[in-house]
């Protein structure tokens, strides 16, 4: 990866690829210290948009619209893992892109990303690449089930996803299986989903924030709960690995690692997103620095400090109508510090917003927000 030797300062500005809510945290970020920002999104007025200096309507893939994202800014990013990356490549002599693109070619093919960890030492589910009936039955003979048979690409959330158990309609998989490569994992008996985040500075420090414990909705980030609720040799343990992930990345920008915590306290890495992440949202109230403050120093090679968090914290993400009722019963909840990412439709599990609450006790802090859990 280039090494730039000396930062970006305000006001260059910073593009970014990619108009939801994560890219409008980090716009929102970027604007506070003063930089200017673009956003490249199909949909017009999209949230990071809204708070932009300017948005270029088109698709993530339309080389002429990156270019005139890239040719307009002196650093460029993205808020998600699925970026064209031939057309990524071929903007990299126009600006700065100090992610890289070998970070996404790593980060959006799930079996890649495995691979990768498990060459550098890194903890995974055993995992098996699979193409046909004949590789998955295999895959199973060699590490068991049940399982989890998931799509290389594009899957998020559990879209894509097949479990294998005695209940599995073989039927339906073999008519899907030849379209396209999957990989085959382990299911893991985990007793807690953790995440923690992860960044490097421009003096290459690593900078890793406190472990959020995460609870899913139909495989959707629901509530996170940091710190999490597990023992400190645990977290420690998950602050080592994403230690080792971002000196093995050679990363810039925040990186999101997913765990599972085993009943033995042994942890084991789900996947790992190339941005700031879902479960990192609560930094912005409740730490020194946010993920996406984090993010935007990173990217611009300047130094950030050692994060603190000031009190525990509670993220409920708003997802479908619930963004309606926070919207109704904000004003009797003054501690909820309410997010709405100014989406135009209101769609059924669709991440609408979320709410953040800070305070001494985690319990407390789960019943102000229990009416969307
Ligand atoms: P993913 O789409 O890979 O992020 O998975 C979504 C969710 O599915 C995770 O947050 C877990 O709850 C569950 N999951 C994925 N992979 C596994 C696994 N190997 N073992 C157990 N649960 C899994």
């Amino acid at each position: 990866m280039t090494n730039y030797s000396s930062p970006i300062l305000p006001p260059s500005t910073i593009g970014i690829i990619g108009g939801g809510q994560l890219g409008q945290m980090m716009a929102l970020s970027a604007k506070a210290m003063g930089y200017k920002v673009g956003v490249l999104d199909p949909t017009d007025h999209a949230p990071a948009g809204q708070v932009a200096d300017f948005q270029i309507v088109a698709e993530y893939d339309d080389l002429k619209a990156l270019t005139q994202l890239a040719q307009q800014s002196d650093v460029l990013t993205y808020e998600f893992e699925n970026v064209d990356q031939t057309a990524l490549k071929q903007v990299e002599n126009l600006t700065r892109i100090p992610q890289g693109v070998e970070l996404l070619t790593i980060t959006s093919h799930r079996l890649r990303e495995k691979t990768f960890c498990r060459q550098h030492g890194l903890p995974v589910t055993p995992f098996v690449s699979v193409k046909s009936m004949a590789d998955l039955q295999a895959a199973i003979q060699k590490i068991g089930q049940p399982g989890l048979l998931k799509t290389v690409e594009g899957g998020y959330d559990g879209h894509g996803q097949f479990d294998i158990n005695e209940q599995t309609d073989w039927h339906l998989i073999e008519s899907e299986i030849e379209q396209t490569e999957w990989i085959y994992e382990l299911k893991q008996d985990f007793v807690r989903e953790l995440s923690v985040m992860v960044t490097r500075d421009g003096q290459d420090q690593v900078i890793t924030f406190p472990v959020s414990e995460n609870r899913h909705q139909h495989h959707i980030l629901h509530t996170s709960i940091i710190p999490a609720q597990t023992t400190d040799a645990v977290k420690s343990k998950a602050q080592h690995i994403a230690i080792q992930t971002a000196e093995a990345l050679n990363l810039r920008g925040v990186l999101g690692i997913e765990l599972f915590e085993l009943s033995s306290g042994e942890l084991m890495i789900n996947e790992l997103a190339p941005r700031p992440h879902n479960s990192g949202h609560y930094s912005i109230e409740a730490c020194n620095i946010s993920q996406f403050d984090a993010h935007i120093r990173s990217i611009c090679g300047l130094a950030i400090p050692p994060i603190r968090q000031f009190e525990p914290a509670v993220m409920v993400n708003l997802l479908g109508k619930n963004l309606l009722t926070a919207r109704t019963d904000w004003p009797t909840h003054p501690e909820w510090h309410l997010h709405d990412y100014g989406k135009a439709e209101v769609r059924d599990r669709r991440k609408m917003g979320h709410i953040t609450v800070t305070g001494p006790s985690i319990e407390s802090l789960l019943a102000s927000v229990s009416q969307f859990r």
